[in-house]
């Protein structure tokens, strides 16, 4: 799956939603979120957002926001 990390904050874009295919974006408190179990893994948001703010899980750095996608994405 792929993350959303804290940079995405304030960011005005919505680029990533647009691109998503299978829509698991959702909207957090004061950033975007990716659903970690609907996230199917295809990659087309990560170039597209200007904040950088995307990764895949598998980056390191996106261990830190990892529970903060998840609780906005409402699965806890
Ligand atoms: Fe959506 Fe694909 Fe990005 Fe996952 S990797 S959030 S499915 S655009």
């Amino acid at each position: 799956t792929y993350v959303v990390l804290e940079n995405c904050i304030k960011c005005k874009y919505m680029d990533c939603v647009e691109v998503c295919p299978v829509d698991c974006f959702y909207e957090g408190e004061n950033m975007l979120v990716i659903h970690p179990d609907e996230c199917i893994d295809c990659g087309v948001c990560e170039p597209e957002c200007p904040a950088e703010a995307i990764l895949p899980d598998t980056d390191p750095a996106s261990e830190s926001v990892m529970d903060l996608n998840k609780k906005w994405a409402d699965i806890w």
